[in-house]
């Protein structure tokens, strides 16, 4: 009977059986504002009498009161006058109007047929939410094709998915072969496409070694800089293999692995080597990461097993990444489980974010 009551096993550990069959395909995350209905809100509108006071009303509400920029402001012969929340508690509609100087013949058009109507707060970005919203009062929409591709997964091509999914399962193979089961992250240069740089999370639990802001350092090894103390050895670069490129922020556990194994042969590894470097290599004393730092992972895809948290995420802003990439949701997530990170409009820098869907997620849905 003890074995009838034992739990089913929560998401967490079934998660972290994901093996490569189980990769499914790739959501993109994008913010609240492009997924959520658009909130509705009370608008006073009066009712024509006839289509000949349109264009005076129209004219003189345009300039006295210019509210509803998102909106149609006719709808048949209804006319959208201002918010309900603009005219005081204790206030009627025409006191309000009182006070804008409105010729006599549109105040008194204004003040006819009054009816409180729901109309959207803000401009559609989907065409799905355009069509929810119109239901309730006509609105402006501005398609953007690459926003709907995004929503509908057409963004990537075929060869793409393939790529991006194939560094899902490798994410999945290098924890549980080279890093004892502990997050890993690859950074990758999407042009060739080239891994630039694999960071593993270490077992101490400081953040500074989640493997988001290692993975970060590891990249600027790649460009000569680099904060993070560590005994771990790196990629060499032979002289034969490496004249444009750099495998220096690659470890040599990950590059040694996939090396032998078969099944990656044809992965193409190293970063372009930092342009400017070469100059630096003549300025004795001249701070390497203070000069690349804030553009580090410029143009740069990262792969990460577990969804970063905020100080990786932030990790992740500052150093330019342009796509980030996970597998599983953390606890502690500024991506997708705490915080959208990625859609406060106050950063200076925004990348786009990803999550890989899995088999499991259709039967936990
Ligand atoms: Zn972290």
């Amino acid at each position: 009977m003890d074995i009838a009551v034992a739990p089913p096993p929560n998401k967490r550990a079934r998660k972290s059986q994901t093996l490569d069959q189980d990769i499914t395909g790739i959501r993109a995350i994008l913010s609240d504002e492009f997924d959520e209905d658009i909130a509705l809100i009370k608008a006073h509108s009066c009712q024509l009498e006839t289509k000949q006071q349109l264009q005076a009303v129209i004219q003189e509400l345009s300039q006295k009161l210019p509210h509803f920029q998102h909106l149609k402001r006719v709808r048949d012969r209804s006319v959208l006058i201002c918010p309900s929340s603009e005219i005081g508690v204790s206030q009627t509609l025409e006191q309000h109007l009182e006070q804008f100087a409105f010729s006599e013949h549109v105040l008194r058009a204004l003040c006819h047929g009054v009816r409180v109507v729901d109309v959207p707060e803000r401009m559609p970005r989907l065409r799905a939410q355009y069509e929810k919203t119109i239901q309730h009062w006509p609105c402006k929409f501005h398609p953007n094709h690459y926003s709907e591709s995004l929503r509908n997964g057409t963004n990537f091509s075929a060869g793409q998915r393939i790529f991006h999914k194939r560094m899902a399962q490798l994410l999945v193979r290098l924890s549980r072969d080279v890093n004892a089961s502990r997050p890993v992250g690859i950074c990758v240069d999407p042009r060739q496409p080239s891994i630039v740089s694999i960071a593993g999370a270490s077992e101490s639990a400081s953040p500074h070694e989640h493997c988001g802001m290692l993975l970060v350092d590891f990249v600027a090894r790649s460009q000569e800089g680099g904060a993070t103390k560590t005994d771990l050895p790196f990629t060499e670069d032979s002289e034969a293999e490496a004249e444009e490129t750099t495998l220096r922020g690659i470890p040599k556990a990950y590059y040694d692995y996939l090396r032998k194994n078969d099944e990656y042969k044809d992965l193409t590894f190293g970063a372009e080597k930092s342009r400017e470097s070469k100059e630096v290599e003549h300025v004795q004393g001249a701070d390497n990461l203070a000069k690349f730092g804030p553009y580090l992972c410029t143009g740069y895809d990262v792969y990460l097993l577990q969804e970063p948290c905020l100080m990786c995420s932030m990790a992740l802003v500052h150093s330019r990444a342009k796509r980030v990439f996970f597998l599983r949701n953390s606890e502690n997530g500024a991506l997708v489980s705490r915080f959208q990170l990625h859609s406060v409009r106050e950063l200076n820098h925004h990348y786009e974010v990803f999550q890989f869907t899995t088999s499991e997620d259709g039967d936990l849905t």
